[in-house]
């Protein structure tokens, strides 16, 4: 079983999606996985454990069972978060050094300012042996975006629109320091700065990981959305006994933007993986569908100590209650009452709790992974998620308990296969 403190080191160590796939796919070649290439062919042998990446910022990992698989045991959460990315021209000069940079996915604003940031992504680095990617991580307090002082903006506390384009660009140095943010990432990529030909890089919070509270029972740090959920699904998955079906984890890139790039949930990713699985073991893809499962994991709502008005009556989840099974009635979410059955028989079976959430009706919410990769790869599928506080804030909180309670879960459903019927499902 992984620990509460090895989720605190692997959320310490991901800065970036890239660095999280990194620390994610170092966890499963240590536990002896094989890595598979999109661009070869793959000879998979029964009682094969693998893994493949996308862009270096997705990952899909599958074991096979020894005898003929009845379908796919899968789960799917994100390594991306909501965050600042720095632009191609990334110096700007007004009497002083800012850092040029653009805003990526919803987050929330006000949390980035005041507080030290840094730096981490990847390089593309010319080489003798042709262009090279490397993970760049500055590791160090780099730059902060400054509030204004109340005095020259009386109204701050009355509630103020931050403009992205003004309030939201961090300095980054005097002007001396011209020319020293290319000679960093260059230092970090081990390479000259002529030679970066491309990157993608993003700011991250630089506060660490803490455990607080009265009774030490909740959870801080950045990206707790989502990467609680692929550090839990992954553990279950590597710690699930063998069973009849092939259990697949999938963490994928871009939820925060929609999805739908070469990496994302809406891309032909999963149904490529597993239409080349079905293909090395002989399997008919269609009909090892229907009795496949899919538990999309991306965090939930807890209802807010300031803002219970927000939750709805029936619906709160709480933090440290268990994994929350999210529910719309206009399938947003995907759960549905066979899903939700089958999601709650793995719980069960596990030991573990379950809380639900609604929207109010009145308010809109938002939308996960589960529906859009059941338009790629159509499955039965539940929508869940561990519930937190400050969703899309750059420092998230959640109970220290839930990710344990996930990992536990999905231990007991990786292991489960079904055998689909007309009026129902029966679990093994
Ligand atoms: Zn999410």
């Amino acid at each position: 079983m992984g620990t509460l403190s090895e989720l605190m080191a692997f959320l310490d160590a991901s800065p970036s999606c890239f660095h999280a796939i990194q620390n994610l796919t170092d966890r499963l070649s240590a536990q002896g996985y094989t890595a598979l290439e999109e661009g070869r062919s793959w000879d998979l042998i029964p009682g094969g454990k693998y893994y493949v990446t996308r862009n270096q910022s997705a990952l899909i990992a599958f074991r096979l069972p020894e005898g003929r698989p009845t379908g796919f045991m899968l789960s799917a959460s994100h390594s991306d978060r909501p965050c600042f990315k720095v632009k191609e021209k990334p110096e700007l000069e007004s009497g002083c050094l800012r850092l040029a940079v653009e805003r990526y996915g919803g987050m929330l604003m006000a949390p980035w300012l005041d507080r030290p940031l840094s730096v981490a992504g990847r390089v593309l680095v010319r080489t003798e042996e042709g262009i090279r990617s490397r993970l760049v991580n500055l590791d160090r307090d780099l730059c902060m975006i400054p509030n204004v002082a109340i005095h020259m903006n009386r109204k701050a506390n009355e509630g103020y629109a931050y403009n992205p384009a003004v309030d939201l660009i961090p300095l980054v140095g005097s002007l001396e320091s011209k020319g020293e943010f290319d000679r960093l990432l260059a230092e970090a990529a081990g390479c000259a700065r002529e030679d970066i030909l491309g990157s993608d890089l993003f700011l991250y919070n630089r506060d660490r990981a803490k455990v607080w509270g009265a009774k030490e029972e909740y959870l801080s740090a950045q990206a707790l959305d989502d990467l609680q959920c692929a550090w839990a699904t992954m553990e279950g998955f590597l710690n699930a006994r063998p069973g009849k079906s092939v259990p697949v984890c999938c963490v994928f890139d871009n939820e925060e933007v929609g999805s739908n790039t070469m990496q994302g949930a809406d891309s032909t990713f999963l149904r490529d993986t597993l239409q080349r699985i079905c293909h090395g073991l002989g399997m008919d893809y269609r009909s090892s569908l229907a009795g496949s499962f899919l538990v999309s994991a991306d965090n939930a709502h807890a209802v807010h100590p300031n803002h219970p008005e927000y939750a709805d009556q029936n619906h709160r989840p709480v933090m440290n209650g268990g994994i929350v099974i999210k529910f719309n009635a206009n399938q947003r979410y995907t759960t549905d009452g066979v899903s939700a059955a089958i999601f709650r028989t793995a719980c069960e079976r596990a030991g573990v709790p379950t809380q639900t959430f609604c929207n109010r009706a009145d308010l809109a919410g938002g939308s996960t992974l589960g529906n859009i990769s059941s338009s790629q790869v159509s499955i039965h599928t539940v929508d869940v998620g561990l519930p937190q506080l400050a969703m899309h804030s750059c420092y998230e909180t959640a109970g220290v308990k839930d990710a344990l309670y996930l990992e536990k879960a999905m231990g007991e459903l990786f292991a489960m296969s079904l055998i689909p019927g007309q009026w129902g499902v029966t679990i093994e």
